[in-house]
């Protein structure tokens, strides 16, 4: 291990721990730079797809990882007004294609810190919190990351600087990168509840309401104690502010249109996001690269930003390994070659797909695509091949295919 391949991450969200994590065990020396102090909880990402359980298994951490989570073999698609289970879809028909046929449905911050966890015991990592990224300036054998920390300005030298800094990237825009795509007119509302709608309404885990009013997704997720709560969302409505969707009386109604008896009573949380789908123009320039929310964002149906960024950073990590042991450096490319392609063509297309088809209000092509889920779930080798995508399972195959 020699200090000149050193690799600096911006950003110790989900994304830049398992980088650093996934750099770390491959020897490279690792500088990860966190504006934050703490890790940020906030209810997020919490749906981890078999693709990513198994680079979470490579990454040596799959038994503690399944400690704090929910295996959950079923989903589901719902029609809300009419409170009527459309399709279930079993992953269990992937079990020759994967070790996981199954998703794990946990907090996106456990595995941050789990990560964390496993980088403080490591000789060859530094973790610096409470430090700014603002700019990094390019050498030919290297790059240099400037940064504010609690005493002032500092530097901090790496081969290769991967920024993994969320939607807001200030790596991006150092760059001068665009972000190219969208933001949509309605937010998100997530409610966090106590409330048993698998126990009242024998719904899944993880289940999708097709709703032209006001479309839902529910699931389940393990919480820090494991006692199991509910997250829901919902979109807000034209001329709806922040205020109001997180009010008791909107709180409530939105509630009780899942299932009558969820109400404000077992409520723990209620929290409200803008959405986008916007990918950034490029992926790398010279020696810094971009992953995860950096790079792109998406709208979370179907729960692929957070698993698309995990990929991007093995990858990438991988890449570099290559490039380290004596690969030319035009090898580098291809990591934008890859993974800016495959984000567009599976996870944009996916989610945009995702979300029309649960706020469909044409009862024509509602009907018929809602019938189009009932036909998958009731043929094996077709619930298999949509599951194959919507796990991102074709994805990564699909990047082999890409020189
Ligand atoms: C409601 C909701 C539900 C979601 N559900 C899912 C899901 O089920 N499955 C899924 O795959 N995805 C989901 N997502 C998306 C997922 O949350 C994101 O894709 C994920 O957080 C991206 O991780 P990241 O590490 O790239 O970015 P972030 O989690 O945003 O982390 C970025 C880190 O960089 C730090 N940082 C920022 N600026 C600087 C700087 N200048 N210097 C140093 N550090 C800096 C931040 O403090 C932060 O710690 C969901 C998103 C939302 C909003």
């Amino acid at each position: 291990m020699t200090d000149k391949d050193r690799i600096v991450v911006v950003g110790a969200g989900p994304v830049g721990v398992v980088a650093a994590l996934a750099a770390a065990r491959k020897g490279f020396p690792v500088t990860v730079l966190e504006a934050a102090e703490e890790v940020d909880d906030s209810p997020r990402a919490s749906t981890f797809h078999p693709s990513t359980l198994e680079m979470i298994n490579e990454l040596g951490i799959m038994d503690e990882f399944l400690s704090v989570g929910l295996v959950a073999r079923y989903f589901d698609f719902w029609d809300k007004p009419r409170h009527t289970l459309v399709a279930r879809l079993d992953h269990e028909v992937l079990r020759e294609e994967t070790a996981f046929p199954f998703v794990v449905q946990t907090e996106q911050h456990k595995l941050a810190r789990m990560g964390l966890r496993r980088l403080a015991g490591l000789p060859h990592v530094l973790v610096r919190r409470g430090c700014a990224f603002t700019h990094a300036e390019q050498r030919a054998d290297g790059v240099v990351a400037h940064a504010t920390g609690p005493e002032g300005p500092e530097r901090f030298a790496g081969r290769w600087l991967l920024g993994c800094d969320g939607g807001r990237s200030a790596v991006r825009k150092s760059l001068g990168i665009d972000f190219e795509g969208y933001t949509f007119p309605e937010r998100f509302l997530v409610l966090t509840t106590l409330f048993d709608f698998a126990g009242a309404m024998k719904c899944s885990e993880r289940s999708y309401f097709a709703d032209p009013d006001e479309w839902t997704n529910l699931f389940k997720a393990a919480g820090d104690d494991m006692a199991g709560r509910w997250r829901a969302v919902f979109p807000t409505r034209v001329g709806e502010s922040d205020e109001e969707a997180l009010g008791d009386a909107a709180s409530a109604r939105r509630l009780a249109g899942i299932w009558p008896e969820a109400g404000l009573g077992d409520l723990v949380h209620r929290r409200i996001y803008r959405v986008h789908q916007r990918v950034a123009a490029r992926f790398r320039v010279g020696n810094v690269f971009l992953a995860g929310d950096a790079a792109h964002v998406n709208n979370p149906i179907g729960g692929l930003g957070l698993n698309c960024g995990i990929h991007d950073v093995m990858e990438l990590v991988a890449t570099l390994e290559a490039v380290r042991d004596g690969a030319g450096d035009d090898l580098l490319d291809r990591y934008e070659r890859r993974r800016r392609e495959l984000n567009i063509r599976f996870v944009q297309r996916q989610t945009v797909d995702n979300k029309r088809r649960l706020e469909e209000k044409d009862p024509a092509v509602r009907r018929q695509r809602l019938a189009e889920l009932r036909a998958v779930a009731e043929d094996e080798e077709r619930m298999r091949a949509f599951l194959r995508r919507t796990s991102l399972l074709d994805s990564v195959r699909d990047a082999h295919a890409i020189a």
